[in-house]
């Protein structure tokens, strides 16, 4: 693609290479930044489109990597982490997961979403497909684009609470298939996959020879007593074709410290740390020493803001359904409700814009997660805000049912 720009008095010509010019922006930053623009001119903006805790991290944690910086722990480290923290994540997969990996089979990133994009680049290629459920996190497609490779995207709804079947994803797997994403507890619907149901799409990319990159990063935040399982814990064969991506941003609410991890079969461990050695080098120095800590101090945060979720959540459930026009399926993990808007009669990028503009509540519209039906309403936001924002939003449904 060709961009020309009359600059300093001449003509310049910019070549933007095909891959980048396929992306789509990030609709949630966007809408993230015009409602903090609206707050920063001080509009009383209601805003449901977090997708951060808003918990601070544990102050043990800023501790360890505060001592860190203070001892001068601010030189390179290995490009896949600290041996300290590699081993502590392959522990926390022992213990918590019943998986047995070594700590050259761990690689830490900057951020989840770098280990998804590192899983992405170092297995997919021009003519490859990557088979996505939607409604999807939304860079998951972009990266594969970035990859070259094609996203098959399988959708699905709130009938089956937004879950694919295993006859859907062996229908749509080719020989051209390198990968299948599954993000259980998911982001965008709060939707949880059963230990059965995980096993089932596990077996089919088994039986297929498709390796899965099951991105776990909400594995802690569980409600009503849904279970997670790790696709990888079901048999020696799932395990070698799974991929486990992870970090610590929403269970230690560590969303800017910009750390991630991921669990791989050599080879592909091998070749993403290749992969990082060469674009991002190792991850912060000094918040891997607060990441430490996070795996191996207290946890007992965790419990307190589950408490605080699980009663936004059903506050919330229970209120949108209560809007006429609006049905809502309640999530069994994660922080969002994906509520279906399809009988008010707009699209969800107009919905959206509107609310905003009109009650000033930000919400993400479901396309941006492939879904247009929807809207994402994050309640990483105290009840108060739970509240003020979803009566203003219906208002703004029973303005539009006029
Ligand atoms: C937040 C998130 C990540 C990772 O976020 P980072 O801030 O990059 O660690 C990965 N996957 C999903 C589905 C997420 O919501």
């Amino acid at each position: 693609m060709r961009l020309s720009l009359f600059v300093s008095g001449f003509f310049m010509h910019y070549k933007i290479s095909k891959r980048a010019a396929s992306l789509a922006p990030s609709l949630t930053l966007a809408i993230d930044s015009k409602a903090k623009q609206m707050k920063a001119d001080g509009l009383d903006v209601v805003g449901f489109g977090a997708g951060e805790p808003d918990f601070d991290t544990p102050q043990h944690i800023k501790d360890a990597a505060a001592k860190a910086l203070a001892d001068g722990f601010t030189k390179y480290t290995p490009s896949s982490g600290i041996p300290e923290l590699r081993q502590a994540i392959a522990d926390k997969f022992k213990r918590e997961n019943g998986l047995t990996y070594k700590p050259n089979q761990i690689i830490v990133s900057n951020g989840g979403k770098h280990s998804c994009y590192n899983v992405i680049i170092a297995t997919c290629e021009d003519g490859d497909e990557v088979i996505i459920p939607a409604p999807y996190w939304l860079s998951y497609p972009e990266m594969v684009k970035l990859a070259g490779a094609t996203p098959v995207i399988l959708p699905t709804s709130d009938k089956t609470e937004f879950k694919v079947t295993p006859d859907q994803l062996r229908a749509a797997i080719t020989p051209r298939t390198r990968l299948f994403v599954l993000n259980s507890p998911s982001n965008p619907t709060g939707s949880v996959y059963t230990p059965e149901e995980i096993k089932a799409l596990g077996d089919v990319c088994v039986e297929k020879g498709v390796l899965i990159m099951s991105d776990e990063i909400y594995e802690h935040l569980l409600y009503d007593g849904a279970k997670h399982k790790s696709v990888a814990s079901f048999s020696p064969a799932h395990f070698e074709h799974t991929i486990i991506v992870h970090g610590f941003a929403k269970a230690w609410s560590m969303t800017g410290w910009r750390l991630g991890f991921l669990a791989a079969p050599e080879p592909i461990a091998k070749a993403i740390d290749a992969v990082q050695s060469h674009s991002t080098s190792n991850p912060t120095s000094f918040a891997q020493k607060g990441a430490l800590a996070a795996l191996t101090g207290p946890q007992d945060h965790l419990p307190k803001w589950l408490a605080e979720y699980a009663k936004r959540r059903s506050y919330a459930h229970a209120k949108l359904n209560s809007i006429p026009g609006i049905s809502c399926v309640n999530s069994k993990g994660a922080f969002y409700l994906f509520p279906n808007i399809s009988k008010l009669g707009l699209k969800s990028t107009e919905f959206c814009a509107r609310l905003l503009e009109q009650e000033k509540v930000a919400a993400v519209p479901g396309i941006a997660f492939g879904a247009d039906d929807y809207l994402r309403i994050s309640y990483a936001t105290s009840l108060a805000n739970i509240e003020k924002g979803l009566s203003r939003l219906e208002n703004f449904c029973k303005g539009l049912a006029k």
